[in-house]
């Protein structure tokens, strides 16, 4: 992720920065509530703990601004009637949360929690922070397909984000292929038809799972050709991606495909190692909510966003989320006192 990382440093300036690792925040402080992930989940639930007077504590992780800051343009979320910049989207929701007095710490990763006993506790890197409540909002990361190639060609022609890498040189008028065949592989084919010679939509079945708006825009570009009922089995290359060896699900024929560049756009996987063995999760992962809260079974951790929804991933829910589990956390913290 190239260009990408200049648009994240823009994003991620907080106003008030927390001397994270100084002499006084030794001295544990004790938060009403810890905030993990940046996404549209993330930056609801700071807006709405912070206008309630809670101070909240947001730790961004890896990804500030959460997956829509690896996109362009989102046309579905209520407000923009233009459409608007994914990453501007989150540069706004970021700037509404600051004004409130949400407090931020910059690309701070949570390494492990310990749910066991209140406060609870939050490890990151070096540092233990404490507090009364916790809301988890981290996300989704990346499937990978794991076929041979894949990890050693990673940067080297393989990527996860067509946003991010797509304007690279070495993919400039160069045949690409994307997997996958939902919303964000079609979105990726489009985008990625703008430079590549041609793109390539290779699919394990013979119907798109994309919504019929992106599905019938990325059928109807001439520079994406689709491959049904195929799988990658291998990312061929020594130095850089040259080529994917293929097999046709149906007939079983395998066959070599030349390419420059491999998209794979499968899906996500939800971000919750961290709470094994002390949130409730579904066998893939995502954390289960008391139903129609935002409630975890653990008092005092709610939970919101893709982390903890397999079935509608938009912006719009996890937002949704981001104030349910807000507005629980406030209500169950006032109930504490
Ligand atoms: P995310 O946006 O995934 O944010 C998770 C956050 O958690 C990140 O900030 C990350 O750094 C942080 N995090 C993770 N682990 C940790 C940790 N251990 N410690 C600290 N922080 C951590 N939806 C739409 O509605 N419209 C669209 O047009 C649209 N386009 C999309 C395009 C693409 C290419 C993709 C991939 C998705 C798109 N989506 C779209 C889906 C949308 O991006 C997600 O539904 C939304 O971002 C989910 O928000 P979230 O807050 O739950 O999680
Ligand atoms: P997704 O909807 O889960 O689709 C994943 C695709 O990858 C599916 O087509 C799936 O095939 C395929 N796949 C999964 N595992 C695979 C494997 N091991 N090998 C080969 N193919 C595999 O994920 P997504 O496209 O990232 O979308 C996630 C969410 O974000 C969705 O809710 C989507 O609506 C939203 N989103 C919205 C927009 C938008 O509105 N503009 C844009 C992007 C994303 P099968 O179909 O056979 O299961």
């Amino acid at each position: 992720p190239r260009h990408d990382r200049s648009r994240q440093s823009r994003l991620l300036v907080p106003q008030a920065t927390l001397q994270f690792g100084s002499k006084s925040s030794q001295q544990l402080k004790m938060e009403n509530v810890i905030i993990i992930g940046s996404g549209c989940a993330g930056w609801t639930a700071a807006v709405y703990t912070a206008r309630a007077g809670l101070e909240p504590l947001l730790l961004t992780g890896q990804q500030p601004g959460g997956l829509l800051t690896t996109t362009t343009v989102v046309e579905n979320f209520p407000g923009f009637s233009k459409g608007i910049d994914g990453f501007e989207l989150m540069q706004e929701m970021q700037k509404q949360a600051e004004r409130f007095g949400t407090r931020i710490q910059l690309a701070v990763t949570v390494d492990s929690v310990d749910l066991s006993l209140r406060p609870f506790r939050v490890q990151a890197g070096s540092k233990t922070l404490e507090a009364k409540s916790i809301i988890v909002a981290t996300g989704a990361g990346h499937r990978h397909l794991g076929v041979p190639g894949e990890k050693e060609l990673e940067n080297r022609g393989v990527t996860y984000c067509a946003t991010c890498d797509g304007a690279l040189p070495i993919f400039r008028n160069k045949p690409l292929v994307v997997v996958g065949g939902g919303d964000t592989a079609c979105e990726e084919a489009m985008y990625l038809s703008r430079f590549g010679s041609k793109v390539y939509l290779v699919h394990r079945r013979d119907q798109l799972r994309a919504s019929p708006i992106m599905a019938e825009r990325a059928l109807g570009n001439e520079k994406i050709e689709p491959i049904w009922n195929t799988e990658v089995e291998e990312i061929l290359g020594e130095e850089e991606v040259v080529g994917v060896r293929l097999r046709n699900k149906v007939t079983g024929e395998a066959r070599v495909l030349d390419c420059d560049g491999v998209f794979i756009a499968i899906g996500h996987v939800p971000n919750t190692k961290i709470f094994k063995g002390q949130l409730d999760m579904n066998d893939s992962g995502y954390l289960k909510l008391t139903p129609e809260t935002g409630a975890t079974n653990v008092e005092g951790v709610f939970a919101a966003g893709d982390c903890s929804d397999s079935v509608y991933r938009q912006a719009i829910t996890a937002a949704g989320m981001g104030c349910r589990a807000a507005i629980d956390c406030e209500r169950w913290l006032a109930a504490q006192s």
